[in-house]
């Protein structure tokens, strides 16, 4: 057993299609953390929307 990335819940790694995350859903949100982050980074004056909605980044 690992412990998913995104929401911490222990899920197995043994036939797993979405390891190490639990599901597609914690994967994409991983991704979209990922990405918002990077999105960040690349245009600083934004900076100040920090934890918003991820999932209208795009
Ligand atoms: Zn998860």
């Amino acid at each position: 057993m690992i412990k998913c990335p995104q929401c911490r819940k222990p899920v197995a790694w043994e036939g797993n299609l979405n390891r190490p995350f639990c599901s597609e859903r914690c994967r994409l949100l991983d991704l979209g953390n990922w990405a918002s982050e990077n999105y960040r980074i690349a245009s600083d004056e934004r900076a100040n929307q920090e934890e918003s909605d991820s999932e209208n980044t795009f």
